[in-house]
């Protein structure tokens, strides 16, 4: 059903910014061809981002976030390119090659510490998903329970019973799942009910409210419980102020991200992570 759906929509793709703009743009300044040449390239790299513990305030995990460098144009934003990868039928490739590189990179850290990846919504139809991170959890040797995967609720994720299928054999293996930009745009809560998430992120815009909205105050506090009395845990995103911290914390936001903790970085500065109670070594993350 989701698959028809898509189609109806435009070919199984989905995409942020409207069609008719991102056609305009893309012919405009060739950015299809360059994104086109840069997948026959694998010209991508990774930043990495940490998430702490709000409790302990101990990094726990890094999501990987893919950079391109255009020719002549420098580094341009996912923000930007990603739709446009969604709408040319690129975008499968490019996740395949993140989850691929990102899976490969964290088994060279010396800590076992969680990654987590970002892939499109494009993906959850007939059974590609499981299938790719099989072959790429075997090709790399990465413990399943390193790896989270992140679903953005920008687009709209239909109640569906064989992407709820789908989404359990990725969790069967023992991967986890975040549902990313929660309560913005396609905000459904019967997707916190129908699919098995693992972990909910907080949207950016919500946590940019803390200490001057009263009303998103509100709603941040009652997400948080909702996602608690669901058993998932929840992650603040674009946490900027020490403030924002603290309204996380005091109301049950377990993990924290931003550039409050550490902006996106290509390699790990490793020994220095955790250092100041390196007594205790860091475990891996369980996958419960
Ligand atoms: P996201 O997954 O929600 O990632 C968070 C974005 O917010 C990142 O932007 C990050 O740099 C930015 N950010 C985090 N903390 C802060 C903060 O405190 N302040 C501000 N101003 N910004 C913050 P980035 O790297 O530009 O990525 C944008 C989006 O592109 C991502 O949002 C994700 O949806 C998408 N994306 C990135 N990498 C991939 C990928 O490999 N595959 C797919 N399908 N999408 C990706
Ligand atoms: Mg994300
Ligand atoms: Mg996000
Ligand atoms: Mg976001």
């Amino acid at each position: 059903a989701a698959l028809a759906a898509a189609k109806k929509h435009g070919d199984g793709r989905h995409c942020r910014a409207t069609p008719q703009l991102t056609a305009a743009y893309t012919l405009s300044t060739g950015l299809e061809q360059d994104l086109q040449a840069a997948v026959a390239q694998g010209a991508f790299h990774l930043n990495w981002m940490p998430a702490i513990d709000t409790a302990t305030e101990r990094v726990v995990s890094f999501e990987a976030l893919v950079r391109w460098n255009r020719p002549g144009h420098g580094e341009v934003s996912p923000a930007l390119f990603i739709p446009v990868a969604e709408a040319g039928g690129l975008i499968e490739q490019i996740d395949a090659w993140v989850l691929r590189a990102a899976c490969k990179e964290a088994q060279s850290w010396e800590q076992a510490l969680g990654i987590s990846v970002n892939v499109s919504p494009v993906w959850l139809s007939h059974s590609r998903l499981p299938n790719l991170l099989k072959r790429v959890l075997e090709e790399t040797g990465l413990e399943p329970n390193r790896l989270q995967i992140e679903l953005s609720e920008r687009s709209s994720m239909e109640q569906d019973g064989n992407v709820r299928r789908e989404l359990s054999q990725v969790r069967a293996m023992g991967v986890r799942l975040a549902l990313d930009d929660f309560g913005t745009g396609y905000s459904c809560l019967s997707t916190l009910i129908t699919y098995p998430f693992d972990q909910i992120k907080l949207d950016r815009q919500f946590v940019q409210a803390l200490g001057h909205d009263r009303r998103a105050e509100a709603v941040t506090r009652s997400m948080l419980q909702m996602v608690q009395a669901l058993g998932m845990t929840s992650c603040a995103e674009g946490v900027e102020t020490e403030e924002q911290l603290a309204f996380l914390d005091a109301h049950g936001c377990e993990e924290i991200q931003g550039y409050l903790i550490g902006r996106p970085i290509p390699k790990l500065p490793l020994r220095k992570l955790n250092q100041d109670d390196s007594d205790t070594a860091l475990e891996p993350i369980s996958s419960d």
